[in-house]
């Protein structure tokens, strides 16, 4: 229900070891705390990343985000993925915290693919192109998994329309930046 982007992805372990960062240089705790998540961030690096979920009640009523942080299994042990794709699947899970911290506790299609549109708008927002980040972590697991969305998510066109939508990864209307300068 609540767990995961869904089975695939992989390997956040990139992020220590990868020499390429993203231009912000944020740690896993501080994207999600960019987002306004409050919740507890918890990291397993006996996990790979496809584990990571947010849970609205982890005890004692305090929602927290577990992101693994560990190798892929096998047989995707050799599979690859970008810093910044491990990243999509960490601003997921935060969005969805996001969500439920305004008042959404559900975990449907539709809140899915709203997770899928601010993961894409967080990264935006830190001046990464968020939106085809997404892209490529989505065709990224239709190469490597087969994975063609699912009926808990959204079909792959529908999940990458959503990232598309991010109005933070859109240039803003001119009428509004007209009205922003008038005001
Ligand atoms: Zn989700």
């Amino acid at each position: 229900m609540l767990r995961g982007i869904v089975a695939f992805a992989s390997a956040l372990g990139l992020i220590a070891s990868q020499a390429v960062v993203a231009p912000h240089q944020l740690s896993i705790p501080e994207l999600v705390s960019f987002t306004g998540c409050k919740a507890e961030v918890i990291m397993d690096n006996t996990a790979p990343v496809f584990a990571s979920y947010f849970t609205p009640d982890q005890g004692e009523g305090h929602p927290a985000i577990f992101i693994g942080t560990g190798p892929m299994p096998e047989p995707y042990a050799d599979e690859k993925i970008t810093y910044e794709m491990s990243e999509a699947v960490v601003m997921h899970e935060a969005a969805h915290c996001v969500h439920y911290q305004n008042g959404t506790n559900e975990y449907g299609r539709s809140e899915e693919l709203a997770a899928d549109r601010d993961s894409a708008g967080y990264m935006c927002s830190l001046g990464q192109n968020g939106a085809m980040i997404y892209h490529d972590l989505l065709v990224w697991a239709k190469n490597v998994f087969g994975y063609e969305g699912d009926p808990g998510h959204g079909t792959l066109e529908d999940r990458i329309n959503a990232a598309f939508s991010a109005p933070a990864c859109s240039p803003q209307p001119q009428q509004d930046r007209q009205d922003t300068h008038q005001s």
